[in-house]
């Protein structure tokens, strides 16, 4: 698929609380590729959460390096991460993380207020992708005012919205049922192949690895095993989705 545009060197991670050292990433090293749907799976505690925030810039290597898109994370400032992260990443959390006090497309636009977009232009785009998310009803609610899957697809808006080049998602259907699982696992891979982006998901869920294109196994902060899945489950193949429709509302 070309040239990575992740590649973990060895990242290690030592959390020390007292006199206790957890080793949560125990040096790994891995690429993933442009365009690339890839799904770190393991049990609960086995360090995805840690190398996923790794990634993305979020905590700090104890040692080993990590390049995004040929630049070390590793000794950039503060600013210049916050920079890089608000240019190149996007996230959907699992809590879906959105301000409680914005309507759906506030949430949606704020990516696009660190682009320096005019506001209209920002709020164009904003309605435009709540659209394609199913949500053309539910854009002026706030997130109390719609179910989980809504407020997910929300989250998703937000995440693609800037087109960004890599978006992390850490158990983003943790919190929902069957069905909306499903849907918002649609939603996602469908955003990203139309840009051809790049998805690092985390999950515990077997049955969600199926959507990858590369299957990284974590367990105990080491890699167990790294499977590249030549028949990922596309957009509209999901089980059930003979029943599936553009979730509207
Ligand atoms: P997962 O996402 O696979 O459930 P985590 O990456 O959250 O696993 O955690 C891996 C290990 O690191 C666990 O033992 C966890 O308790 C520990 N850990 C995670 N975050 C911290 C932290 N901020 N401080 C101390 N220990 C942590
Ligand atoms: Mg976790």
């Amino acid at each position: 698929m070309g040239k990575p545009v992740i590649e973990v060197k060895k990242a290690r991670k030592v959390y020390v609380m007292g006199e206790e050292r957890i080793n949560a990433v125990n040096g790994v090293s891995f690429t993933i590729d442009r365009g690339e749907f890839c799904c770190l799976l393991g049990t609960s505690g086995s360090g995805k959460s840690t190398l996923l925030n790794l990634m993305a810039g979020i905590e700090k290597l104890t040692s080993g390096d990590i390049l995004i898109m040929g630049e070390s994370i590793r000794d950039m400032s503060e600013n210049r991460l916050a920079k890089f992260r608000q240019e190149n990443l996007g996230f959907v959390f699992q809590a879906y993380n959105l301000i409680g006090s914005m309507t759906a497309v506030e949430n949606v636009e704020l990516p696009l207020v660190f682009k320096h977009m005019g506001a209209s232009q920002r709020r164009k785009r904003a309605i435009a992708i709540l659209k394609k998310v199913g949500l053309t009803k539910r854009m002026y609610h706030k997130p109390k005012e719609m179910s989980g899957g809504q407020q997910q697809r929300v989250g998703i808006a937000r995440a693609f919205v800037a087109k960004p080049a890599i978006v992390f998602a850490d158990e983003p259907t943790g919190n929902l049922d069957t069905r909306t699982t499903a849907e918002v696992m649609e939603l996602i891979k469908s955003m990203a192949i139309k840009h051809h982006q790049t998805v690092v998901m985390v999950t515990h869920d077997v049955s969600l690895a199926g959507y990858a294109d590369k299957i990284i196994r974590v367990l105990d902060g080491n890699i167990q095993s790294i499977e590249i899945n030549e028949n990922p489950v596309n957009p509209g193949q999901s089980a059930g989705s003979e029943t599936y429709e553009k979730p509207e509302e």
